[in-house]
């Protein structure tokens, strides 16, 4: 097996695609970035891949497509495979490297966090989001736009009874991530909570702040955006940038634009906090000190997930019974997929079925 570390990001590459051998598989591959109406993805015969020692080989049963996934086709993250296949929302059913723990025909789910080294300070710390050498799925290791992938047995996660596949999929990234942007803004039961932005992971979140008692205001482009919001039962939904009628506890944003974390942080209470639900952002413009982020106002970034946060959202999202908005798309159509989540014309999450 490979190990490497792509010297600027610290990121880990393994499996890179190309090597294992055995049964064909389909799968969706990116071999040069660009823009995503260009196509990007290739759809490819491969040799499918090979589990080595402590992982797992799936069948894909789903796999959840997110935003994180354009940013990788497009180049807005450094290319650090050579051919890579996107996806890290897989739902999938373990076909080999079964163990007692886990044995074969267990339904499982992998998020973009594919493994951490465990030794480094952050991992000591409990922070294993922050490892200095992660591995991220669908990035530096296969991901789910295929037949079948590759996991680390200890980064598989189980999935509640009785949640089906599609349901599924769009919580292993989107969910767990938005629950974790929940915590890093320090909500609590009872707070006005702001939502800019209405995609795959505000969609799930609404209906946690909903279970905590919180009041939740939704600013975000597009009408169908807003009535989604208005039928998850958001308090206030207006338009991209419009400003809630009340100060705010906490705000998450999810939008890739700095136009919308200076919005949320003009409409923040003193003491509040802005948590950036994004991996990237196109830049941060200047804003005014003295009025915006005085006064105890806090900015943060959310950066990828512990296993922690894992399953405490799955058992919470299994005890309010969340049930994501899901549109299904066969692996011919990722290129469309990510195209049509780019142009925010996916209400909910987009789902790829193998
Ligand atoms: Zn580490
Ligand atoms: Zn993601």
């Amino acid at each position: 097996m490979r190990e490497v570390t792509a010297s600027k990001s610290g990121w880990s590459v393994r499996n890179c695609v190309g090597q294992g051998s055995g049964r064909e598989m389909k799968a969706a591959v990116l071999v040069h970035p660009k823009r995503i109406t260009e196509s990007p993805l290739e759809l490819r015969e491969l040799p499918a891949p090979v589990p080595g020692p402590g992982e797992v080989k799936l069948k894909v049963r789903a796999c959840g497509v997110c935003r994180t996934d354009l940013h990788i086709v497009e180049g807005e993250l450094p290319q650090v495979c050579p051919l890579v296949i996107p996806g890290h929302q897989i739902v999938g059913e373990i076909v080999a490297g079964d163990t007692a723990r886990l044995p074969a025909g267990t339904r499982v789910g992998v998020s973009w966090i594919g493994g951490t080294d465990g030794t480094c300070t952050y991992c000591r710390r409990d922070q294993e989001n922050l490892c200095d050498a992660p591995t991220f799925t669908g990035y530096g290791v296969q991901g789910g736009y295929a037949e079948y992938t590759i996991a680390r047995s200890d980064f598989l996660f189980a999935l509640p009874e009785g949640l089906e596949d599609l349901y599924a999929a769009p919580l292993l990234c989107a969910g767990i991530i938005g629950y974790r942007s929940l915590r890093v803004a320090g909500v609590e039961p009872g707070e006005d909570v702001g939502l800019f932005g209405f995609g795959a992971s505000a969609h799930l979140v609404a209906p946690v702040l909903r279970a905590w008692g919180c009041r939740t205001f939704v600013s975000t482009r597009g009408e169908s955006h807003r009535k989604l919001a208005v039928s998850l039962g958001a308090d206030w939904v207006g338009s991209e940038l419009e400003k809630p009628p009340v100060a705010l506890d906490r705000a998450i944003t999810f939008a890739p634009s700095g136009d919308v974390v200076v919005a949320a942080l003009a409409s923040l209470r003193k003491g509040g906090v802005v948590a950036i639900n994004a991996i990237h952002l196109d830049r941060i413009p200047q804003f005014d000190y003295d009025k915006l982020l005085w006064g105890e106002r806090q900015i943060r970034s959310v950066a990828n997930m512990t296993r922690r946060d894992a399953r405490e959202f799955l058992k919470l999202a299994s005890e309010i019974k969340l049930r994501p908005r899901v549109t299904t798309l066969p692996l011919e159509d990722a290129n469309k997929a990510l195209a049509t989540l780019k142009q925010d014309h996916i209400d909910g999450a987009a789902v790829i079925v193998p």
